[in-house]
């Protein structure tokens, strides 16, 4: 609610840089901006820079020191558990929370006593602040309105915006109540468009959307956003949606980012625990390097040659190891790691299959693709192996 109102405040002060006109009336004319890319060797220009930005509320400290270096035209979703600091953060870079500490630069000017209504971002929020009982055309056009755009240009523009957000043109007149959820959502883009900010922010826009309509959503966003090349900054608790939209990742626990990197960075290479798990079912083994090129599993036990870990003496660490890298073995079958286990429950998950298998007091996680599934009984005792090769060994913990 409390985002609701100050939503509705940011729209109704308006940000009067004045848009070119007509920018938004030909959708297909909006190339994507060129980003930097680590294949072309180009270097990304950075529209937003956060120098250790930093908000406390009395004692509780909700962003520490967060560095970051937003950049033009990419898609990037902040994602962490809930109170981790996702939403504080956001509200300081659209300007609604002042940072207790650090530094805020847009395209290299420092903005930390800029007033929301003096940045050309716009915010969406989960509970989307539409005015109720006003039409689609009314909603949409409503950041036009208060920049004094002429009726006709302002109409022209909102008839485009829905085209663009593919809502029919007849959407115009309707009254927004009578819009169903997923249409709504589109109707705070189109008006969030409207404004046509630099830098978009989104507060968890989806969640409060059915699964099939959210992961249809999903998609459009990220197509906009190519349709646009906007920077879009998302924030969301649900990795997959981060997964899905975005060119990169912040993971954030405790009011600081663990790790930023593209979604395949982040999920072959998490720096650590928090982040391995917080990406979805690992296998992950507490183990210590015992010099001479030992590798010993502290909880499982066992100890075998694997030199290539590069290990100092001594050196505890944590190994990763994903449930499509275990291997029920057959009879004969070996692995640079062997375990016996039993089967403790299967879980169908459409075109793979996930097994719990308990050793010891460890619950592994085994996943085989559907065709190639385990058939013998829950119960069973099995032999599970996997390869050092298939291994990711984490950095030390903070
Ligand atoms: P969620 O996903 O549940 O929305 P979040 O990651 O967005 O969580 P924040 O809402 O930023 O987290 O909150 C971070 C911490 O700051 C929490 O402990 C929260 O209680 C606290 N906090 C946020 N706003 C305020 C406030 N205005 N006054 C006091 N504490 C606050």
């Amino acid at each position: 609610m409390r985002d609701e109102r100050a939503g509705a405040a940011l729209y109704a002060q308006g940000w009067r840089r004045d848009a070119p006109l007509g920018r938004l009336l030909a959708p297909v004319c909006l190339a994507p901006r060129p980003q930097g890319s680590a294949v072309t060797g180009t270097v990304p220009t950075i529209v937003l820079r956060l120098e250790r930005l930093t908000k406390a509320f009395g004692d509780l400290v909700a962003v520490r020191e967060v560095t970051l270096d937003i950049h033009d035209g990419e898609f990037l979703t902040i994602v962490g558990p809930s109170g981790s600091g996702k939403t504080t953060l956001i509200r300081m870079l659209v300007g609604m929370e002042r940072p207790s500490a650090g530094d805020l630069f847009l395209e290299g000017e420092r903005i930390n006593d800029v007033p929301a209504n003096k940045r050309p971002t716009c915010m969406v929020f989960q509970t989307l602040a539409l005015f109720p009982h006003r039409t689609v055309g009314e909603n949409v056009e409503f950041p036009l309105k208060i920049r004094k755009t002429p009726r006709a240009e302002r109409k022209a523009r909102a008839l485009a915006l829905l085209q663009l957000l593919r809502l029919p043109a007849e959407y115009y007149g309707r009254n927004v109540m009578h819009c169903s959820g997923g249409e709504r959502q589109r109707v705070a883009l189109a008006r969030a468009l409207a404004f046509d900010p630099e830098i978009l922010f989104f507060d968890e826009p989806l969640s409060a959307l059915d699964f099939r309509l959210r992961k249809t959503l999903q998609k459009e966003l990220k197509d906009l956003h190519r349709e646009t090349g906007k920077t879009f900054v998302y924030i969301t608790h649900s990795l997959e949606e981060a997964m899905v939209m975005s060119d990169r990742i912040a993971i954030m626990r405790d009011g600081r980012i663990e790790q930023i990197g593209s979604p395949d960075e982040i999920y072959s290479a998490p720096v650590n625990r928090f982040v391995a798990e917080f990406m979805g079912e690992v296998n992950l083994f507490s183990v210590r390097a015992g010099g001479d090129g030992r590798l010993d599993f502290v909880d499982l036990g066992i100890g075998l040659s694997a030199p290539a870990m590069a290990l100092a003496p001594g050196e505890a660490r944590t190994l990763m190891v994903r449930p499509d890298a275990m291997r029920f073995l057959t009879p004969g079958e070996t692995a640079d790691c062997v375990v016996e286990g039993t089967v403790f429950n299967e879980y169908a998950l459409g075109s793979r299959h996930q097994y719990s298998v308990r050793v010891g007091d460890l619950t592994l996680s085994v996943e085989k693709l559907r065709e190639d599934r385990y058939l013998g009984a829950l119960d069973a005792t099995v032999l599970i192996g996997w390869d050092l090769e298939d291994t990711y060994l984490l950095g030390a913990e903070r």
